[in-house]
């Protein structure tokens, strides 16, 4: 099969998928996937039989939730616009507003068609060591309304809360956040019908305490009488998909050097701007195995650089890596910077069967422009 493509493989999927509906049966809430990590839409089919609905960060995400996953559809975004709206509520059943001024504007108009509207909360409750740009609870954040700012009028016209604040972590962080969240906005939870936990909840990675999770999310429960959701996009996902590419080329300065036909720039940028090293099958650290290389994209970005590994034997012109965990925030962010060819899409099947769902060529770069 010519590279790169993406491949997703469905078994694994599909483990992620029953230990979340595990959870959805044991704590008693909702789980949405959140579309923004993962919008593979030929696998909504399969995922759409394990969890309740989707959530979208705006009018596109949300046409494709409602048309091709089903379910309930949920929309949070910063910013709504009167352009977009009449066609937003074709789709969505929850909206949830970041502000007061938005809440104002928005709310009787989404009420009035029939929507439950929510505000995003913001705990003011930072628990993420290291990535700033991932942290909504940090100074001046945009994102969520701090208790100082929620004016008794806005919080009359909500039906639910929601909150976002994790990336990537176990529910000991939920657990704390949880308990800002009820002292800073106790009498508001005592009126929500439902609250809304966000995503970063990494629940199918092998350390999670999904114990834990279970009892918050009973604890909110009872104590509110409040129905729950969770809406994790990378758990949803997490290491059921890699991206197959070929070297093709080999360089030397100062060490080897392999020139990949897959860019972390074009086809991986969360590698570039999170940033983080991806795990490559068959490889180890740099210096860890007898040859090191360092394996950088095909772009003229002297920056796209995928990270340096080691292998057992000499890399060869050809050879094929595969790099794993790919499915998350990958075929969401790609682009065509440099005229690059996006990666096929492809979904590995749990009969072994190899399915290609998308071929990409020259249109994908020259309709965008
Ligand atoms: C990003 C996001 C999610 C999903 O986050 P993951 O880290 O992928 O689980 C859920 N809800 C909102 C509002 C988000 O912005």
């Amino acid at each position: 099969m010519r590279t790169p493509y993406f491949e997703i493989d469905e078994a694994a999927l599909v483990r992620n998928l029953e230990a979340l509906r595990a959870v959805r049966k044991e704590a008693g809430c909702k789980i949405l996937l959140a579309q923004k990590a993962y919008s593979a839409f030929c696998t909504y089919p399969l995922i759409s039989r394990y969890l309740d609905g989707t959530t979208a960060s705006g009018l596109y995400e949300a046409r494709l939730g409602k048309t091709r996953f089903g379910g309930e559809t949920h929309v949070f975004s910063p910013s709504y616009n009167d352009e977009d709206w009449d066609e937003l509520m074709l789709y969505v059943d929850h909206i949830i507003f970041n502000s007061p001024t938005q809440a104002r504007k928005f709310a009787p108009k989404a009420k009035a068609a029939g929507k439950q509207v929510g505000l995003r909360l913001n705990p003011q409750f930072s628990t993420q060591r290291g990535h700033g740009i991932y942290d909504p609870c940090g100074e001046f954040s945009r994102l969520g309304t701090t208790a100082a700012e929620l004016p008794d009028d806005v919080a009359n016209l909500l039906d639910g809360v929601h909150m976002h604040t994790l990336c990537e972590q176990n529910s000991d962080d939920l657990e704390a956040t949880v308990d800002a969240l009820e002292e800073r906005f106790g009498a508001l939870l005592q009126r929500s019908k439902w609250i809304n936990l966000g995503g970063g909840h990494h629940i199918t990675r092998a350390d999670y305490d999904v114990e834990r999770l279970v009892r918050v999310v009973r604890r909110l429960k009872d104590r509110y009488g409040a129905e729950v959701y969770l809406e994790p996009g990378e758990a949803v996902v997490l290491n059921a998909g890699s991206l197959v590419c070929r070297v093709e080329d080999i360089v030397r300065n100062g060490m080897d050097i392999a020139i990949v036909d897959a860019s972390a720039a074009c086809h991986m940028p969360d590698v570039l701007e999170m940033p983080y090293r991806p795990p490559l099958q068959g490889a180890g650290e740099a210096g860890d195995k007898a040859h090191t290389y360092r394996l950088g994209g095909p772009t003229c970005l002297a920056g796209d650089v995928i990270g340096d590994y080691s292998f057992d034997r000499p890399l060869k012109i050809g050879d094929e890596l595969r790099f794993l965990d790919m499915a998350l925030y990958t075929m969401v962010k790609t682009n065509t910077f440099n005229g690059m060819r996006l990666p096929s899409i492809c979904v590995r099947h749990t009969d072994g069967t190899i399915e290609v769902v998308r071929e990409f060529g020259y249109d994908e770069f020259e309709r965008r422009l």
